[in-house]
Formats: C-alpha cells, structure tokens, sequence
C-alpha cells in the first residue's frame, strides 16, 4: 500500500488525472497476456508517464521508499513479465509514443519507449527504410517492451531479432539517473556492449526512455510460397535443404495439421489441412530476384516430394496468407476457452524430434496441441488450448509445460527464443543456465538494482 504522501508526490509529479487508484483500474493493470486464473497482487497504483523527467522523480521517490516500480509497454508478453508480484507502481509508456526522428542518412530512428512497433515500421518505409522485428503483434507491442524482451518474428532468420537493431538507448536507473549507454554510430567498439546487457532484462536493470534503432534498405518486393508436406520431418528435411544451397529467405515459418485446419476455421483462406504441414516460405529482395529464388526453391521442394506449393502472385495474395499465418493464436482460442504457449527453440536439426515428442508430452497428457513456429530459427510454439477452470486441464499442462522445456534442454536448446522469461519460466533457469552465470546474472541484478524495486521475481 502506498501512503498518502506518496500518493500525493506521484501526482504532483505527473498530475492527478495521470495517476489511476482505484481497485478496478488497477486490477486490470495488474495482468498482462499471461493467463493467470487469479491476480495474484495488485499493482498500488498505474501511473501515466509523459517524459524522462518524470520517470526520474518517481524512481528516485520508488527507490527511497523501497516501492516496487514495473515498466509497461502494451502488456502483450506472455510471461507473466509484467505482473507486479510483489504490487507497487504500474508505470505505463503509452503517452511517451513519439518517433522523434528519423535519419535516412545514418538509416537510425530515434523513439521513445511506448512506440508502436508497426507504427515505425510503417514510417521508415515511408523512407524506403526497413525495421525488420515484427513479433505477429507489431500493431500494439511497443519499441520499450520488445527491446526488454528481446522480441523476434517472423522475419528473424534472415534478419535477426530485436537485439540486432538497438544502438543506444536512454536508461533511468533505479535510483533515478539518466544513463546513456552505446553510440549512434554504425559501429561501436567502446568497451562494454551496455545495450545488449538491457536487452532482454525485462525492466528489471533499468527503465528504457529512448532508443536509436538500426534501419535497413526496405526490399525492394518480396513473394510469399506456401509448401505442404505430408510430413514434418519431411518439412524439416525441405528446410534444411534450402540452407545448404545456401539460399536465404526472410521466412521459414511452418504449421502443422491442426494448425492449418484450426486457422481455416477460424478465417476461411485456403489453406490445404490435408496435409501434414505447411512451411510459409517468405524471399525477397530485388523484384529481379524473386523469380529465381522461387525456381531455385520450388525445385529443391519437388526433390522433397512436396505436395503441393501456393505462390502469392501479389500483395494481396501475400497478405491474404499472413493474415492466416498470424490469425493462428486468435484461431486457436475459439478451441477451448484459454491457450497456452511457448516459445523454446533448438538446433535446427532436432526439430522433427521435438515436435514429435511435443505430440507425445500432449498426448500424453490430455491436451490438445497446434504446433507452428519459427522452424528457420529452430524455433517451436506450441499452442495448447485448455479450460484454466479445468482442475485436470490446469494439472496436465503443468505437467505438460515441465516436459516441454525439460526437453528442449535435453536436445541441447533452450526456454526462450523471443518470448522472455517473466514470472513463468523462471522456476526453469536453474536448469538452462551455467551456475557460475547464473549468480553473475544476480550480482549484475544488484549492480544495477541494489534495493531490487526494478520488476522484483522476474527471470530468476
Ligand atoms: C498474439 C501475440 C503474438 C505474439 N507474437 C510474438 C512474436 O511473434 N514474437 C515475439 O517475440 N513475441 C511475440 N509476442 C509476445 C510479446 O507481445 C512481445 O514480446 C512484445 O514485443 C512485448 O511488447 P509489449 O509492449 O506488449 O511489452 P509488455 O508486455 O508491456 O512488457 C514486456 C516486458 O518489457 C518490460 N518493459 C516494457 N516497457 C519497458 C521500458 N520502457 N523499459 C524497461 N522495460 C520495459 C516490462 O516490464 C516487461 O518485463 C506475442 C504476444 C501475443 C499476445
């Protein structure tokens, strides 16, 4: 609970309509995209933040005080990483959502934390620019929440992910400095590579004001290839084969039955459930090269007895299959009233291992599952619908969740490929992560962070 004084400092500082108390205002900030069946503490209070000046007030008031302080972009992460679990203050970027510049000669954008992804996206194509992390939420997750978890997409096997593309960042520190960590340059060989240390730290070494991102020539046209198979191994195999001949799509995403059957359901666009699995093969590049990687990667797919293969023939088409590609979350909650994902990720070659074993752990258990992902990247999201209200459902996925992630350590992967840590995962670090790494982790933690107010119970 906070105090009346702190109350009423927080409102001198960003005005009363910019500080929400009340029990429901709060209760709905109190979640993120996790499924929680109960709330398990209530954040004391959400604060509106306009600009750094702001931020460094309450951090140093939240520092003096002991007052737990949690960053929210729009709340999309599913690991329960902004869940203030230990209550405090809520402090939410969605006022700080400027795009302050962008340079076309150094190809940088300079934007405040509560950016949209997709809006700046959109505005550097504006100057034939290109931002590539597009988590399939760009339309709501904002610039601050991916950079703190690291967020990746669709496109990260050619381009990489979120970490690629940070090059400086404004920090307000826990005790309410303003750090300014690497350079707005297109190298940096300065020391420590500070901005890497906060990507991925999930607000709990720092509060992200400002960042200079990375931008790249937008390409000049892409297609978009739809390969069915009736098999994933066979899928696999495809995958493989294109990477050795040492071609380079922007995508190599794949779906399995279910998926494919469950998104058609859901939005009616075509797509082939009669098969085992569809990879949705994204190139681009110049408009003179789309021909030839498509010949080059059709005819290696007829080596692999494909089934059968859909080429977009135009935006439209393109887009009309990423619309289902990204549909695939929203397609499977019509299934049961929750789902459940993750995220973890192996070498790419142990990839037919892991799905069938996913089925098995699935099976085994009573649970539904759609498996897609990023199968470039290694990358597997197995969507579980359930019933959270289900005792038994609740118990298998439990069970379920643990054998997942056991497993992909065992086939030499790991818990994360973009999604983060949070609440949800932390309970497994001690498995993923070298010991002697995992307590510099904690020392850097309290580095950074000695009254630990920063998103206290996350990652570890
Ligand atoms: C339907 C759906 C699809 C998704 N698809 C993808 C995908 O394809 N790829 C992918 O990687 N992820 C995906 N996600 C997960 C998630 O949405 C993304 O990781 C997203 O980038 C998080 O952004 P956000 O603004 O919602 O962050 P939030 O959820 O608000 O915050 C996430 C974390 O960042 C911290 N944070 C936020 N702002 C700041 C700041 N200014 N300073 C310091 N810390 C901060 C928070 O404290 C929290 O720890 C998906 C989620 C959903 C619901």
């Amino acid at each position: 609970m906070l105090t009346t004084k702190i109350i009423n400092k927080l409102k001198s500082v960003v005005s009363d309509k910019n500080v929400l108390l009340e029990v429901e205002e709060r209760f709905v900030y109190s979640q993120d995209a996790t499924n929680m069946q109960n709330v398990p503490c209530l954040a004391d209070a959400v604060v509106f933040v306009e600009n750094e000046t702001q931020i460094q007030k309450i951090l140093k008031l939240a520092n003096e005080n002991k007052i737990p302080v949690i960053a929210r972009g729009a709340g999309t992460n599913l690991v329960g990483a902004c869940i203030p679990l230990c209550g405090g203050i809520i402090l939410n970027f969605s006022k700080m959502n400027k795009i302050l510049e962008i340079n076309p000669s150094n190809m940088t954008a300079k934007v405040q934390a509560g950016v949209v992804v997709g809006k700046l996206a959109e505005e550097a194509s504006k100057y034939g620019l290109f931002y590539p992390p597009d988590p399939s939420n760009l339309k709501v997750s904002t610039i601050g929440g991916s950079i703190a978890l690291n967020s990746g997409g669709a496109k990260t096997f050619k381009y990489g992910s979120t970490k690629d593309y940070v090059i400086s960042l404004k920090i307000v520190t826990a005790n309410g400095e303003i750090m300014n960590i690497g350079s707005n340059t297109a190298k940096n060989s300065t020391g420590y590579q500070m901005p890497q240390l906060f990507i991925g730290s999930e607000g709990t070494l720092g509060i992200i004001v400002e960042a200079v991102l990375k931008l790249i020539p937008k390409p000049e046209s892409s297609k978009v290839m739809l390969a069915y198979f009736d098999s994933i191994s066979k899928a696999a195999c495809a995958v493989n084969k294109i990477i050795e001949e040492k071609l380079y799509p922007a995508t190599l995403d794949i779906m399995d039955k279910t998926t494919l059957k469950t998104i058609d359901d859901f939005c009616p666009t075509g797509l082939k459930y009669n098969y085992e699995a569809a990879l949705l093969i994204e190139v681009d590049g110049y408009e003179c090269s789309l021909d030839w990687q498509q010949h080059k990667i059709s005819s290696i797919l007829q080596n692999l007895e494909v089934k059968d293969i859909v080429i977009s023939n135009s935006q439209e088409e393109a887009e009309k299959i990423w619309t289902a590609r990204r549909s695939a979350f929203g397609a499977c909650a019509k299934l049961a009233p929750n789902v459940e994902t993750g995220d973890i990720v192996v070498p790419r070659e142990k990839i037919p291992q892991l799905v069938d074993e996913i089925r098995e752990i699935c099976n085994k258990n009573n649970l539904m599952v759609c498996i897609l992902g990023h199968i470039g990247d290694g990358n597997i999201h197995p969507h579980i619908p359930l019933d959270l209200n289900n005792e038994d459902d609740v118990k298998n996925y439990e069970k379920a969740k643990d054998e997942i992630h056991k497993l992909a350590l065992n086939l030499g992967g790991t818990l994360s490929g973009e999604h983060g840590i949070g609440c949800e995962k932390s309970k497994y670090m001690k498995f993923a992560e070298d010991s002697i790494a995992l307590n510099y982790m904690k020392q850097i933690k309290n580095v950074f962070d000695p009254r630990n107010i920063l998103n206290p119970k996350k990652i570890f």
